[in-house]
């Protein structure tokens, strides 16, 4: 449990749980940019981009809180829950800052839900997610006409993403899957879908750093990923888009993409510190 402060600044705290679009910094709606200008602190994951915060909230104290697959730096999300409550029952204004949207692969229930156990005023903004501004980035249409009749989102970001009797109809269906947080996984899902009885021939898209400048896109098809992508290293963010529709990016393509980049969001390095309540009633590693 953490202590609340004593301490009365004037206002009731809140927090405001927003999504800050997949990476082009102009990807951001109007009203995230109303709450950035009025944050005290903000808890930023490590796929925002860092012009955001410097464009639209330079007063506030920023505090990442980002997590990574497979790094063990990553903020455990009680500290990040804990973090919330803390500084909002400070008093401050408290922006939670998402990549993407807000509700897509993201815990916000968990984070709703420690909102809503310690009556916390709250708001939810949404945000581009990633599959749409990739698609808009690659000129993809995700439901073409005749050749997509719908999409789905998806993760295989382990074997329990997919339980085992969806595979026959990922296979057959002609919506448009997007594959989240998928990148090291690919060969294994590509194989997957066509053991299911996808034909080899489906376009397959990874985009990797979409809508930044340092975009990285490779088009082939499920069955001649399985060699041109081995033991390749994928850069961190990645989405594969899987469909008919995605080959319509050789068309549609309106700007220039590159097929090597290095990496455009840091690595999470440090886990962020839980908050402590102190005489002076602020964590002693923040300074206001
Ligand atoms: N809430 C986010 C998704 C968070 S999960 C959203 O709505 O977009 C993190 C995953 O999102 C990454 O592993 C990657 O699959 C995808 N992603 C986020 N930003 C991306 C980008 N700029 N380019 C490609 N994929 C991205």
């Amino acid at each position: 449990m953490i202590e609340r402060p004593t301490i009365t600044i004037g206002r009731k705290g809140k927090v405001v749980l927003m999504g800050a679009g997949p990476g082009d910094p102009e990807l951001i709606t109007l009203k995230a940019v109303r709450h950035l200008n009025l944050a005290d602190v903000i808890l930023t994951d490590r796929l925002v981009n860092d012009t955001i915060i410097q464009s639209h909230a330079p007063q506030a104290v920023v505090i990442p809180v980002g997590k990574q697959c497979r790094k063990n730096k990553s903020t455990p999300q009680l500290t990040i829950n804990e973090l919330m409550v803390f500084h909002a029952h400070s008093g401050r204004y408290v922006v939670r800052l998402k990549g993407g949207d807000v509700s897509v692969f993201s815990n916000i229930a968990d984070e709703l839900e420690t909102l809503v156990q310690h009556e916390i005023p709250y708001e939810i903004v949404p945000g581009i997610t990633a599959a749409l501004g990739a698609a808009a980035s690659l000129g993809v249409p995700l439901t073409s006409r005749g050749l997509s009749k719908g999409i789905r989102l998806l993760t295989f970001y382990n074997d329990a993403a997919i339980a085992t009797g969806e595979w026959e109809n990922l296979a057959a269906t002609e919506d448009t899957l997007v594959f989240y947080m998928s990148g090291e996984t690919s060969l294994e899902l590509a194989e997957r879908l066509i053991s299911f009885g996808k034909s080899p021939d489906t376009p397959i898209i990874l985009a990797e750093q979409a809508t930044t400048p340092l975009e990285v896109v490779t088009l082939t098809t499920l069955k001649d990923c399985l060699t041109e992508w081995k033991g390749r290293t994928f850069l961190s963010p990645a989405l594969l888009i899987i469909g008919k529709v995605a080959a319509l990016h050789n068309k549609y393509s309106w700007k220039q993409h590159l097929s090597h980049a290095p990496e455009y969001f840091p690595e999470v390095i440090q886990s962020a510190a839980r908050p402590t309540s102190s005489k002076s009633q602020v964590p002693v590693q923040i300074h206001f």
